[in-house]
């Protein structure tokens, strides 16, 4: 995925949690979804929260497992941006900064913050693949950027909202599915 190269492209590209959703799948299942302990390739999406429900085996698999997003609850958009910002500024940017140009309060930031350098010292998988860090590979990795091979991606299918609520006693849904 490319990344944003500038501020009002990043703004373009994560207009909505709904995009950075998209933004984590088109990550997590480039070719479509696989279901992480049965291998199938049919989920349904879950209304409320960033999961999938394997059609086959039940299993819920979450957009962010495993990542630094894992269990946040500051929205993603806000993630996303932290990401940006401490990736493309220069200067390392305080918590108290962040905290201030995402509107949250001190000690998330500071959370945030933590989690996302790490992230970038260690050129965490998660943040090179958004698209995020890859940008600028002189900050992550001292590297000069050049020409990387790109190999065909396949553009996941993303199912059209409204999405499927899964509940107790309600009927067996019907909804688009995808596969790969
Ligand atoms: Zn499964």
């Amino acid at each position: 995925m490319k990344g944003p190269g500038t501020l009002m492209e990043f703004m373009d590209m994560y207009q909505t949690e709904e995009d950075c959703r998209q933004a984590l799948f088109a990550h997590r299942w480039p070719d479509g979804f696989v279901c992480p302990r049965c291998s199938g390739r049919r989920a349904y999406r879950l209304k409320t929260r960033p999961l999938f429900e394997c059609a086959h085996c039940g299993y819920q698999a979450s957009l962010t497992a495993g990542t630094i997003l894992e269990g946040a609850r500051v929205e993603l958009r806000k993630w996303f941006l932290a990401i940006y910002l401490l990736a493309t500024t220069k200067k390392t940017l305080s918590s108290a900064e962040l905290s201030r140009q995402l509107g949250i309060v001190p000690q998330t930031a500071w959370t945030m913050r933590r989690k996302i350098m790490q992230a970038m010292s260690r050129r965490d998988n998660e943040l090179m693949l958004l698209g995020l860090v890859e940008m600028d590979e002189a900050y992550v990795g001292g590297k000069k950027p050049g020409k990387r091979g790109r190999g065909r991606r396949v553009r996941p299918r993303w199912p059209s909202w409204p999405p499927v609520a899964l509940g107790a006693g309600s009927p067996r849904p019907t909804c688009r599915w995808w596969s790969g």
